[in-house]
């Protein structure tokens, strides 16, 4: 199993299409270290709700300003607390181990609720579970302090330099341009691999806008870019021209407001790879991804798969992570207008 395969389901994926599919276990329980036995139905219970069951033991320290305050069992702290977050779904899970039953029935949750719509508790197997409708999509924040657990939600723009979209070429069984036994699909895919690794390096926020085992149309990867308020879209491809031997080069393309950084980014990229740009070909269309989205999409031909030399060149894992290290660095040196918390979808060319 190649590696970018690999990375991909441990990443947590946003997908509208997520939701039917028996992949949606391989991209977001991957995540999760422990047996993600699901909640039964008749567990659940609303904390809030009393029950029969409600005598208050413990009456912990204070609550802490902004932070929900979630209360431990004796002898329970950081090491048995997992937390997990399902961006798409705006959940977060948050497992305890070794909690007594009914524990979380007479130790109620208390403080902030803000941003949080829903909580639902289950156990199984010793293991307590609380479930967090949000209302939007944050990072938690966990502080372990007077036998509880404090728990935030911290703004993801607050957190990161800047949320990335990465939008891997084709997926599912659409492998795109096929070459010298190589494919468009696994160069890309292994490219956005490597720049989701060096994108979390780096303090950008990263999601895929579809799992590999689907080839989501157009709307559906802007859609899952948009529900993320990503600030970029990199899209990965390569090209393909009959012409095998002469067609070569990398192209970069990108909405014309941005073209400037699209061409340096290019030129980047053809330096460190070593490649050529690709001639602009005058019937070129623009990829559709590119037109139809507000957000700057950085559409990414790395290079002719049609070319043999070139396709070799792709496929190898050296080229992936050098083409990953560049487009990082090419984003977070050109493209400051796009930084998290600098979002001026409407005021553009006012900052130079
Ligand atoms: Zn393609």
């Amino acid at each position: 199993m190649n590696n970018s395969y690999h990375f991909l389901k441990k990443m947590t994926i946003v997908s509208l299409v997520f939701a039917g599919l028996s992949a949606a276990s391989l991209c977001f329980a991957a995540s999760l270290p422990v047996d993600d036995t699901p909640m039964k139905e008749g567990m659940l219970r609303k904390l809030t709700e009393k029950t029969d069951m409600t005598e208050e033991v413990s009456n912990r320290d204070a609550d802490r300003n902004g932070y929900l305050t979630i209360p431990l069992p004796d002898g329970i702290g950081e090491e048995n607390v997992l937390v997990t977050t399902d961006d798409s779904e705006q959940k977060i899970k948050i497992a305890i181990s070794d909690v007594p039953v009914y524990f979380y029935h007479r130790n109620f949750l208390s403080g902030d609720m803000k941003n949080i719509q829903n909580i639902r508790y289950g156990y199984e197997n010793q293991v307590a579970k609380i479930e967090l409708d949000t209302n939007g999509i944050f990072e938690p924040d966990t502080v372990f302090e007077n036998g509880n657990l404090y728990f935030g939600l911290k703004e993801i723009q607050d957190v990161y330099k800047m949320v990335a979209a990465v939008d891997t070429g084709h997926g599912g069984s659409e492998e795109g341009s096929v070459a010298y036994g190589i494919t468009e699909r696994e160069i890309s895919e292994r490219c956005a691999g490597k720049l989701a690794e060096e994108f979390e390096k780096q303090g950008i926020k990263t999601y895929f806008t579809h799992s590999s085992d689907v080839n989501a149309d157009i709307p559906t990867r802007i859609q899952a870019a948009e529900s993320v308020s990503a600030d970029v879209i990199i899209s990965i491809h390569t090209n393909a021209d009959s012409r095998t031997r002469v067609t070569h080069g990398i192209q970069v393309v990108s909405q014309e407001e941005n073209n400037e950084k699209a061409a340096e980014m290019a030129g980047k990229l053809a330096e460190a790879l070593d490649l050529s740009l690709a001639p602009v070909d005058e019937d070129n269309v623009t990829p559709e991804i590119v037109s139809a989205s507000s957000c700057p999409v950085y559409f990414i031909r790395l290079g002719y798969i049609t070319n043999k030399a070139e396709a070799e060149k792709m496929a190898s894992e050296e080229f992936a992570e050098k083409a990953a290290e560049t487009i990082t660095a090419s984003l977070l040196e050109t493209d400051t207008a796009t930084a998290s918390g600098n979002k001026t979808k409407s005021d553009k060319g006012t900052e130079k």
